[in-house]
């Protein structure tokens, strides 16, 4: 799930991001999506990212 607040035709709540940056209701592209981080599957691409930035340069272990 993510939140939304569109722009364009001025709606907010949640939705079932799908990957696709638009307005679930008016499909402008005209909108602000906040991913909630901790409902993503550890196998998304954004989390991978974000825990590849944790681990930093951290990699001197045996
Ligand atoms: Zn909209």
């Amino acid at each position: 799930m993510a939140r939304f607040r569109c722009r364009a035709c001025a709606e907010e709540g949640s939705f079932a991001y799908g990957g696709i940056h638009a307005c679930p209701r008016c499909r402008s592209g005209d909108v602000q999506i906040a991913l909630i981080i901790e409902e993503l599957p550890d196998d998304d691409p954004l989390i991978v990212a974000l825990n590849k930035l944790a681990e930093g340069d951290d990699n001197t272990g045996d």
